[in-house]
């Protein structure tokens, strides 16, 4: 495979003054990553900072009523709510040995924002956020969060103001500020070696769950779970299983309200090929190659393209790649608050609304993995609303 890519799909399409600092984190992932120090000291972290390790948990009463194993992975209860912190920590420790001393990221709901100002606070870093105005307005408790764990917020004005024009004020911001920040990209998609980092921190929930689901079932799953925004939580959840070829494993898109031309984030059910944000992806865009607006229920869905790792996975029929809506989210939301006492994100919901829309895809007596990759305390205004509560 060429350096760099996923089959056709990944690369490296970045402004000439964007090379030297991507250029500069290929090798600190090289030379840095496997060292025992730098392991050693990411592990401490995950396990006492960030509450490593998660447990799988088995659903007795959804299983009983769709007449097949749901088992779920739980990275709701690390902390700051979601899968997040496991690349946020990474990347700010994997900066902190390259000598920088700032970190900068995007983020659109804002879990990305909290979870890397919570990094830079613990490691002792600068931190600037950088955040479409639109989504500031929107989601005023997650800039609280972020501005009271000591980063400052920077709302972006242009274009449609929410995380797309984010992640590029962000890559423009790296430029100038190179020689001592290091940019933690929020999830396992942009330029070269971004999607390759982001799931080699994630893709410890994965090694996780295969094991614990080996040992406590003593067969790996039938089927594999999770949800696709630009694919971090899925490709940290899938690449342990990819090798097994006995498991199948499903990524779900986010589908809107499924209304004949509504907004959605379904990249690759959806999308064409083209260029964003530094990769060859699968994108959402019309014919003159302009980025069309993105849109869920779930903010952390809401992107218009997915990482090129997912599109390969697509491409060459590992992985399955299918939508769940708007109602199917809250329809899984409110069961699994109901019947099993917890209260997933929005993000995660569409996993689990999949499966429980879609039961006859499930062979009867079979185990399925789901990832629950953040809480749903976030979400809690926009279900009730939704719901008419
Ligand atoms: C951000 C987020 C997602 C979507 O991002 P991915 O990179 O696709 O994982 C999913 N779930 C939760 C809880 C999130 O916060």
């Amino acid at each position: 495979m060429k350096k760099g890519y996923f089959g056709k799909f990944g690369g490296c399409f970045v402004p000439e003054l964007l090379m030297p600092p991507l250029l500069e984190l290929e090798k600190a992932m090289a030379d840095i990553l496997p060292t025992e120090s730098f392991q050693k000291e990411l592990d401490d972290l995950l396990v006492h900072y960030a509450g490593r390790k998660t447990p799988i948990t088995f659903c007795p009463t959804l299983s009983e009523k769709y007449g097949f194993e749901i088992w779920l992975k739980r990275e709701d209860l690390l902390h700051t709510g979601a899968h997040k912190i496991n690349n946020t920590l990474g990347q700010a420790l994997l900066a902190k040995y390259m000598g920088k001393t700032a970190l900068i990221a995007e983020t659109g709901a804002g879990q990305h924002g909290v979870a890397t100002a919570a990094a830079a606070a613990r490691l002792g870093m600068d931190c600037t956020i950088y955040m479409g105005a639109e989504d500031v307005e929107r989601q005023s408790s997650n800039v609280r969060r972020m501005r009271l764990l000591g980063a400052e917020v920077r709302p972006i004005e242009n274009g449609s103001r929410t995380l797309k024009d984010a992640i590029n004020a962000a890559l423009r911001a790296w430029i100038s500020s190179q020689k001592t920040t290091h940019y933690c990209f929020g999830t396992a998609a942009g330029p070269y070696p971004f999607p390759q980092l982001v799931r080699d921190f994630q893709s410890v929930i994965g090694r996780e769950a295969r094991s614990q689901m080996l040992e406590e079932t003593g067969s790996l799953p039938d089927y594999v779970v999770a949800a696709v925004g630009g694919g971090s939580n899925a490709i940290g959840m899938f690449h342990a299983f990819v090798p097994d070829g006995e498991v199948n494993i499903i990524g779900v898109e986010a589908g809107g309200t499924g209304e004949p031309g509504c907004l959605n984030s379904a990249a690759i059910n959806l999308g064409v090929p083209g260029v964003l944000h530094g990769e060859y992806t699968m994108l959402l865009q019309d014919r003159e190659g302009q980025i069309l607006p993105s849109g869920s229920i779930s903010a952390g869905l809401d992107y218009p393209g997915v990482g090129p790792e997912h599109v390969h996975l697509s491409t060459s029929g590992r992985v399955q790649y299918t939508i769940a809506y708007d109602r199917d989210a809250l329809n899984a939301f409110q069961a699994l608050c109901h019947d099993e006492g917890i209260l997933p994100a929005l993000e995660s919901s569409h996993a689990l609304g999949y499966v429980l829309a879609h039961p006859e895809e499930f062979r009867r007596g079979s185990r399925v993995l789901i990832n629950l990759s953040g809480r749903g305390d976030k979400d809690m205004d926009i279900i009730e609303h939704a719901l008419g509560l």
